[in-house]
């Protein structure tokens, strides 16, 4: 399968990531990407850039050849923030973002039921930047997974597979159990899904490949990973309901 773009990475902007937006950039070009996405965190997650980090990215070139030499797309991840899946960045300035991806973090919401996280989720993704959820089968946060896969697909959004939480010593342990059902029920539903490194280091930009593992090994369809056309995702991120 081509892999050519990564849209779930972190700079120092994120407070604990650890490379610049350069340097998250000459590594993605290194390593071949063709579309390369820095999503920080939104401002309620601890120690991350204020909400004015967000307001300014219009002087960011997001063309490969005015710029790094690799096309960016500037994009946030979202903290849910309540069961009802309200997030953390203000209007206008999320306005402003090519797109957004929507998490469940441990500082910014407790566990709920199961009913009530995948309440949170399906609330998040009807908010119009919202095009991925990520890391949606981290155990700490029990989803229904066929519910979750419908409402993607009804409201044009991705599912991750995060590879960060499949590596060994990951920071979501039991989520590589997890994933086959998330799969099961992304093909059931016929939801796409991406591939997201969720890099915080340069060296990680473009890392797939325990959930490249995963998709192996749980045999999902390769025209439902969105990561081998860049321009497939420039156009879901453009889509408009
Ligand atoms: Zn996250
Ligand atoms: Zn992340």
């Amino acid at each position: 399968m081509k892999d050519l773009l990564d849209v779930h990475t972190h700079t120092l902007a994120s407070g604990h990531a650890y490379s610049s937006l350069r340097e998250m950039a000459m590594a993605a070009k290194a390593k071949g990407l063709k579309l390369l996405g820095i999503a920080d965190h939104g401002p309620k997650l601890p120690d991350t850039f204020g909400e004015f980090y967000f307001c300014n990215f219009k002087v960011i070139p997001r063309e490969a050849d005015l710029g790094y030499g690799i096309d960016l797309v500037m994009g946030v991840e979202l903290d849910i923030i309540d069961y009802a899946g309200s997030t953390d960045l203000r209007g206008d300035f999320l306005e402003r973002m090519d797109y957004a991806i929507a998490s469940l973090h441990d500082p910014c919401i407790k566990a709920g039921t199961c009913e009530q996280n995948t309440a949170a989720l399906l609330g998040a993704m009807k908010n119009p930047k919202v095009k991925i959820i990520g890391h949606p089968d981290n155990p700490k946060y029990p989803v229904d997974f066929r519910a979750l896969a419908r409402a993607a697909r009804e409201q044009h959004v991705l599912l991750e597979l995060n590879n960060s939480s499949y590596v060994p010593g990951g920071s979501r342990q039991g989520s590589r159990e997890l994933a086959g059902e998330l799969m099961a029920a992304a093909r059931a539903e016929g939801t796409m899904v991406i591939l997201g490194s969720d890099a915080h280091i340069e060296f990680d930009v473009g890392r797939h490949d325990s959930a490249l593992e995963l998709v192996q090994q749980h045999g999902f369809p390769e025209e439902l990973i969105i990561n081998s056309s860049p321009e497939a995702f420039r156009k879901w991120i453009g889509h408009q309901d």
